[in-house]
């Protein structure tokens, strides 16, 4: 007996064919019109749907044949479905592929055999339709064939239709979101009635961000295959009696009507916990897929109890996601931190235009071996109309990686350094440090930007000096480091802020092209001698003088502290003991 070749695309089709959820599902009038058709219409005895699996055919429909299936490697469809058109065997006793297949060799059962294959519209054949006979047959006709194939693409038709009638998902097989809606208002309905809890649970697979870069990189059906074993995962823990929802790109939803029943805490640790599993692709690169998930109650006293608490579910996994927790509940601050995170977003630009709603405040940094200060580092400040004053970090943290972001750097540069060259024409020397973003790190065109102001206020690079974060930085070393030489090569300095709170990793210290450490002001705020603390910072400052980097402590807010930095080799210091972050002409008053 031959064995059947694979399809080259047999991976590809069996995801296919398990995606319509059709194996082993109970008989359904609409298919077995088709067989029954098939075969009247081509006068044999037996007519067969099959589905071809891994390891096994199955009969969707299946007339004069009382078998539910067979071997994979017996079975004649395994050939059929590798032509193109209509398989014919006018007598399978003298085709050596077939002389001594059990089919035929037992009790006679296959002598003819015509299949025309089941083709997906992206050219996957999942089966055939199938007639066969008993005797052997030399008249099929051309017309005959013609037929077969007619009726197996309506077979076909009818597999899709069947799939899109159930609320199926195409490309997963679980149920669609629209399906998910008609059963959330159903409980919903029902809630009213019995009183008892229901949550919704929203599954995020991973930041679609990434999602989009990996698409990109690998294909679309890698990503597929992602998305299907985040479903694997999802599905292995949750076991029987959970129907899965896909209501996103990358989310799926399901009901827990049984929270702290048997659905617990530490079943959704347990599910965030499988989903985080680096996932392992056929070349080997391995993925490690973020996934959060949100919980809300369903409420029956809303208009659209479904829309209400999916958008309240996805709200709360984001938030997750941002709090670094597996799973979280929503509550109404999430809607709350959205909505003024929208407005940032949205007002900024106008802010940006307008002359009176951002601003620019200065503060101090000393010398600490002479006591004066020529640098001030530039903290931006944001006057809402509506919201009020808006605290630099939580307008950060809205616009970063937007477009928006190094909008503002350039707004914060262009008036940063152009209050330092009204300082410098006033024979004030001020060298301003400005804050920048992982955002500004990932642009190649940094430096540009930076020339471009500096040319356009006639300075040097010298009066500027760059903050960053350790972990802006990390994120792609090897480009953030070339930016940030090329930056350097324009007599720029680098300083590495918040220092102690980051990765702190040597390795990495050491390729960061950094002139400053600034300690972060959680180490700096109760400095005591004999304290760790202290110890630390010793530490620190002895390491920052073997790499040749100049030391600033943060936030220095009295006496006693500013004297036990002066004790140690530390540069400079900063905080409010020295002087609050104060408006441009405080600062000149203060110098003069
Ligand atoms: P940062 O870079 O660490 O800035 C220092 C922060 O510490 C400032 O907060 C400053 O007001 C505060 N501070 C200074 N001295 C003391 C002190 O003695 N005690 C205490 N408790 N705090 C002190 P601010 O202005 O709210 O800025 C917060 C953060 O927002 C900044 O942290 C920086 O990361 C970011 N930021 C500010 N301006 C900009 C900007 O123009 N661009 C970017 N990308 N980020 C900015
Ligand atoms: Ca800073
Ligand atoms: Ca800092």
């Amino acid at each position: 007996m031959k064995q059947p070749a694979l399809p080259a695309n047999e991976r590809e089709r069996l995801s296919s064919l398990h995606r319509y959820r059709i194996l082993d599902t109970p008989n359904e009038i609409a298919f077995d019109r088709i067989t029954r058709l098939a075969s009247r219409l081509l006068d044999t005895p037996v007519s067969l749907l099959t589905l071809l699996d891994k390891d096994r055919q199955w009969f969707k429909s299946r007339v004069g044949l009382e078998h539910e299936g067979g071997s994979r490697e017996a079975s004649f469809c395994a050939h059929a479905i590798n032509q193109h058109n209509v398989m014919v065997i006018n007598d399978a006793i003298v085709d050596e592929r077939f002389r001594d297949n059990p089919w035929v060799v037992k009790d006679p059962r296959i002598r003819f055999y015509a299949g025309a294959p089941l083709r997906t519209t992206e050219g996957h054949a999942l089966g055939t339709l199938c007639v066969i006979d008993q005797k052997p047959r030399h008249d099929f006709s051309d017309v005959q064939r013609r037929n077969l194939q007619d009726l197996a693409d309506l077979a076909m038709t009818q597999i899709e239709m069947r799939q899109s009638a159930s609320h199926i998902d195409p490309t997963t097989g679980v149920y669609s979101r629209r399906k998910f809606v008609e059963v959330l208002n159903r409980e919903a309905e029902q809630a009213r009635h019995d009183g008892r809890q229901r949550l919704v649970a929203a599954v995020d697979i991973a930041l679609s961000n990434r999602f989009n870069e990996i698409v990109r990189v690998m294909g679309y059906a890698y990503a597929e295959d992602f998305i299907q074993e985040s479903l694997r995962r999802i599905e292995d823990v949750l076991g029987e009696g959970h129907d899965l929802y896909r209501i996103g790109l990358l989310r799926f939803g399901f009901v827990i009507s049984d929270y702290a029943g048997p659905f617990t805490r530490t079943a959704l640790d347990r599910l965030a916990e499988a989903l985080c599993e680096p996932i392992r692709d056929p070349q080997g690169i391995s993925l490690r897929p973020m996934a959060t998930i949100g919980l809300a109650d369903l409420m029956a006293d809303y208009d659209n109890p479904a829309e209400h608490v999916l958008r309240a579910a996805t709200l709360a996994a984001d938030s997750a996601l941002e709090a670094k927790r597996p799973w979280a509940f929503y509550t109404p601050d999430d809607d709350e931190i959205r909505r003024r995170r929208f407005s940032m977003m949205a007002d900024l630009p106008i802010a940006l235009e307008s002359d009176d709603q951002l601003y620019l405040q200065y503060q101090p940094q000393i010398d600490l071996s002479t006591g004066t200060s020529d640098r001030v580092e530039v903290l931006l400040r944001w006057r809402h109309p509506t919201l009020g004053e808006i605290s630099p970090a939580e307008l950060i943290e809205a616009i970063e990686h937007t477009g928006l972001m190094s909008d503002l750097t350039d707004w914060v540069l262009d008036r940063a350094l152009s209050q330092a060259a009204a300082w410098h024409r006033a024979g004030i020397v001020k060298g301003v440090a400005v804050n920048i973003s992982a955002t500004d790190l990932a642009d190649p065109g940094l430096r540009d930007r930076i020339a471009a102001h500096l040319r356009t206020h006639g300075l040097d690079g010298s009066v500027l000096e760059v903050e960053f974060t350790e972990s802006a930085v990390i994120q792609g070393i090897d480009t953030v480091a070339s930016t940030l030489e090329s930056v350097r090569e324009l007599g720029v300095s680098m300083a590495i802020d918040d220092f102690g709170t980051g990765y702190c990793n040597m390795m990495y210290l050491q390729r960061i092209p950094a002139d400053t450490i600034k300690i972060d002001r959680s180490f700096i705020r109760d400095l005591s001698p004999d304290s760790r603390q202290y110890r630390i910072i010793e530490a620190i400052v002895s390491l920052a003088a073997t790499l040749g980097l100049a030391v600033v402590a943060e936030g220095v807010e009295n006496r006693a502290v500013l004297d036990l930095l002066s004790q140690m080799a530390c540069d400079r210091a900063q905080g409010f003991h020295i002087g609050a972050p104060m408006h441009a002409h405080q600062i000149a008053s203060e110098t003069a």
